[in-house]
C-alpha cells in the first residue's frame, strides 16, 4: 500500500469536514419528518439518494420496504466493514432516541472511508436497518444473510455519555392463549372460563419471579379477558416478555412459565397454546478489543469521561443479532447532559444542536479511524475475530 495509515487518517479527517454539512442536512431533514419503524420511506429515500450521489452502489428496499444497502469498493478485495444505520423515530416525540443522528454518523463514516478503501482494498457498507424500536430490522437483515460476509460492524448511538457499549438482555416475547367454553354467567357450570385460567396463570407466573436469577425480568399483561360480565369467556390471552442476560436463560424462564400456564389451564378445564408474538432479541456479544480501539480514537479526538463497557444489561436491542454474526460494537456519543432523558423531545432537539453536529463529525471520524486501523493491521482484525469466535462458542455451548 503506497498510502500510509497516517495519510489515510488525514484523508478521513478532511473528508469528514468536507461532507459534514451535507450530512447534517440529512440528519435535520429526518428530524423534521420523523417516521415510525417500518414506515421510514422518506428517510430511506433521502439517505439512499445521498449515498448514491456520493459514489456508493445502492440497493433500495432491501429485505424490508425501508431497508437498504450501500457499498463502496470491490467485492472480495479485502475486509468488509459495515456501518449499520438506524433512522426510525418514536410516536409523538419524533427522534427522541436520536436515530436520525445515528444514521448520519454511519453515512459520514462510510463516506470518509472511500479514500482509504481506494488504497487498501476491501469494502465499506452502510446497512440501512429500519425499525430498531419495534420489530428490529437488524434481525431481518441478519436472517437474510446481509451480514454474512461482513468482517466487522461498527456503530454509535447518541446519548448523554461517551461510551464503549453496553450489554443488552435477550428477550423472548411469548403469548399465551387460553381456550374454554362460553356459558351464561348464571349457568357458569355449563362453561369453562378462559379468563380464570389466564388469571391463575398470571398469578402463578408472578410466583416465578422469586426464582429468577440476577438481571432477569418478566413483564406481562392481560390482552384479552372477555367482553361481557354475564358471559363466561371462552378466550383469554396474556402477553409476556421474558428477559435475561442470555437467550438460554430466557428460554428456561419461558419453559417454567409454560408449565405454569398449562397447569392453570388444566385446573380450570381449559386448554392453552403459546406462541412467539414478536421477534425475539438475542443478547449482545461484547467485543473488548473493538472497545479498546474505539477508546483510543475517542481519546485522540479529545473526548473525555469515556464510560467503559457497561456489563450490567438494561434494555434489549436488535444489535444483539448482528453481534452473533461478526465482531460488533455499538458505542455511544454524548449530545446532551445527564438530565436529558432518553426517548424525549429534548433528546430529539439535541440531535440537531451544536453538540449534535459535533457528535456527527467526531463520531464519524472515530468510527472511520477504527475501521482504517483494522484494514491496515490484519493482526488487530484477527484479534477481534478471535475474541468473537471464543465468546460465540461459549454462548452456544
Ligand atoms: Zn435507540
Amino acid at each position: 500500500m503506497k498510502q500510509s495509515q497516517q495519510q489515510s487518517r488525514d484523508l478521513i479527517k478532511e473528508a469528514v469536514m468536507t461532507n459534514a454539512i451535507s450530512v447534517q442536512n440529512v440528519v435535520r431533514s429526518l428530524y423534521d419528518r420523523p417516521e415510525l419503524g417500518g414506515e421510514e420511506y422518506y428517510a430511506h429515500d433521502v439517505m439512499t439518494d445521498w449515498l448514491q450521489n456520493n459514489g456508493f452502489d445502492v440497493t433500495k428496499n432491501l429485505v424490508m420496504p425501508t431497508g437498504y444497502l450501500a457499498s463502496y469498493g470491490k467485492e472480495n478485495s479485502g475486509p468488509v466493514i459495515a456501518f449499520p444505520a438506524e433512522y426510525d423515530a418514536l410516536p409523538d416525540i419524533g427522534h427522541g432516541c436520536g436515530h436520525n443522528l445515528f444514521g448520519g454518523i454511519s453515512m459520514l463514516a462510510a463516506k470518509a472511508m472511500q479514500g482509504v478503501i481506494d488504497a487498501t482494498g476491501g469494502q465499506v457498507l452502510v446497512v440501512g436497518t429500519p425499525a430498531e424500536e419495534t420489530f428490529g430490522g437488524k434481525i431481518e437483515m441478519v436472517k437474510a444473510g446481509i451480514f454474512d460476509n461482513v468482517d466487522i460492524a461498527l456503530m454509535l448511538h447518541p446519548g448523554t455519555k461517551n461510551g464503549l457499549g453496553a450489554a443488552s438482555l435477550a428477550l423472548n416475547p411469548v403469548k399465551f392463549e387460553f381456550y374454554g367454553k362460553n356459558a351464561h354467567g348464571c349457568r357458569a357450570f355449563e362453561g369453562a372460563s378462559a379468563l380464570d385460567a389466564a388469571v391463575l396463570a398470571f398469578t402463578s407466573i408472578n410466583f416465578q419471579r422469586q426464582y429468577l436469577k440476577k438481571d432477569c425480568y418478566i413483564h406481562g399483561v392481560i390482552t384479552d379477558g372477555g367482553n361481557a360480565a354475564n358471559v363466561i369467556p371462552a378466550y383469554a390471552a396474556l402477553e409476556y416478555y421474558f428477559r435475561a442476560p442470555s437467550m438460554a436463560e430466557a428460554l428456561q424462564m419461558t419453559e417454567d412459565a409454560i408449565r405454569r400456564a398449562e397447569a392453570a389451564a388444566t385446573a380450570c378445564g381449559c386448554t392453552v397454546e403459546h406462541s412467539i408474538y414478536e421477534c425475539p432479541y438475542g443478547e449482545t456479544l461484547l467485543n473488548e478489543k473493538l472497545a479498546e480501539l474505539l477508546q483510543a480514537e475517542f481519546v485522540a479526538l479529545g473526548l473525555d469521561e469515556i464510560q467503559p463497557i457497561n456489563y450490567t444489561p438494561r434494555g434489549s436491542t436488535d444489535v444483539g443479532a448482528v453481534s452473533y454474526v461478526c465482531p460488533t460494537i455499538q458505542g455511544s456519543i454524548k449530545i446532551c447532559e445527564d438530565d436529558v432523558v432518553g426517548h424525549s423531545k429534548e433528546m430529539a432537539a439535541a440531535t440537531i444542536s451544536p453538540a449534535g453536529n459535533k457528535a456527527l463529525t467526531v463520531g464519524a471520524t472515530a468510527l472511520a479511524l477504527v475501521a482504517t486501523k483494522l484494514l491496515y493491521e490484519p493482526d488487530l482484525l484477527q484479534a477481534c475475530k478471535d475474541e468473537f469466535n471464543k465468546k460465540k462458542a461459549e454462548s452456544d455451548a
